[in-house]
């Protein structure tokens, strides 16, 4: 049978995953955030100081795999369970430069492909919906400005101890933003189809109602 697959794109910080999570679980859907999975391949590389003209052939042995435990997306590299030691702002930055390298985008396409083909999804990423699954049920993209998104992801460290500040936050955005709208191949950008939905002015909530009342509506409307 037809698996039910739900794209969501946009820039780093605009509320994807946390969004996507709650909506996913209202629908009974599995969420899968795909930057999880860049996030892991710039571990890789970095714990063992893989040079860029070695990356293409130590990929085949890089062995990430996602594990969906109490609908909770956990991602391996090998056997070791990395999800939280691929949250530091140097793994941001490191995803951010290495998942322009073709060989890199190549290498997981075969895997986020698989997983949607096989359960109901909602995929969160960067080029779900024009290059990943270019035939997804619904397509969203999903944006916030870029002071915004910096403020909230402020608010959200600023109880940690080494905390960043808002402009060094501000600035690892903007850089990210651009390496992904700017690069060859797969940049960052809205697919024709897409609903564009702006959370500058929304909080969480809001935002989950709004894109899930988008999705109910498109998969109605198909019946
Ligand atoms: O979504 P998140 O910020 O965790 O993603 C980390 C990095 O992985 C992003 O900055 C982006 O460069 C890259 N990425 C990508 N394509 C995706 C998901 C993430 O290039 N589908």
């Amino acid at each position: 049978m037809k698996t039910i697959n739900i794209a969501i794109d946009g820039p780093a910080g605009a509320g994807k995953s946390t969004i996507a999570k709650m909506v996913s679980a209202k629908l009974g859907y599995i969420y899968v955030d795909t930057g999880a999975l860049y996030r892991t391949i710039a571990l890789f590389i970095s714990e063992n100081n893989i040079a860029d003209e070695d990356i293409e052939k130590s990929l085949p042995n890089a062995e990430v795999s996602l594990k969906f435990e109490e609908g909770a997306q956990h991602v391996y590299l090998g056997d070791r369970d990395v999800s939280a030691l691929i949250r530091t702002p140097g793994i941001s930055m490191e995803a951010s430069r290495t998942s322009a390298m073709p060989a890199v985008r190549e290498y997981l396409f075969e895997t986020q492909q698989r997983i949607a083909r096989e359960n109901n999804v909602i995929m969160d990423g960067r080029d779900i919906g024009t290059v990943v699954l270019p035939n997804a049920d619904v397509k969203i993209f999903l944006t916030a400005s870029a002071e915004e998104r910096a403020n909230r992801r402020y608010k959200e460290l600023s109880e940690k101890p080494n905390c960043p500040c808002y402009e060094e936050i501000l600035s690892d955005i903007i850089e990210r933003d651009h390496n992904d709208m700017n690069r060859k191949t797969s940049p960052l950008k809205q697919a024709e189809d897409a609903v564009l939905v702006d959370t500058t002015e929304l909080d969480l909530e809001q935002s989950a109602e709004a894109i899930t009342n988008i999705i109910r509506e498109k998969l109605d409307g198909r019946e």
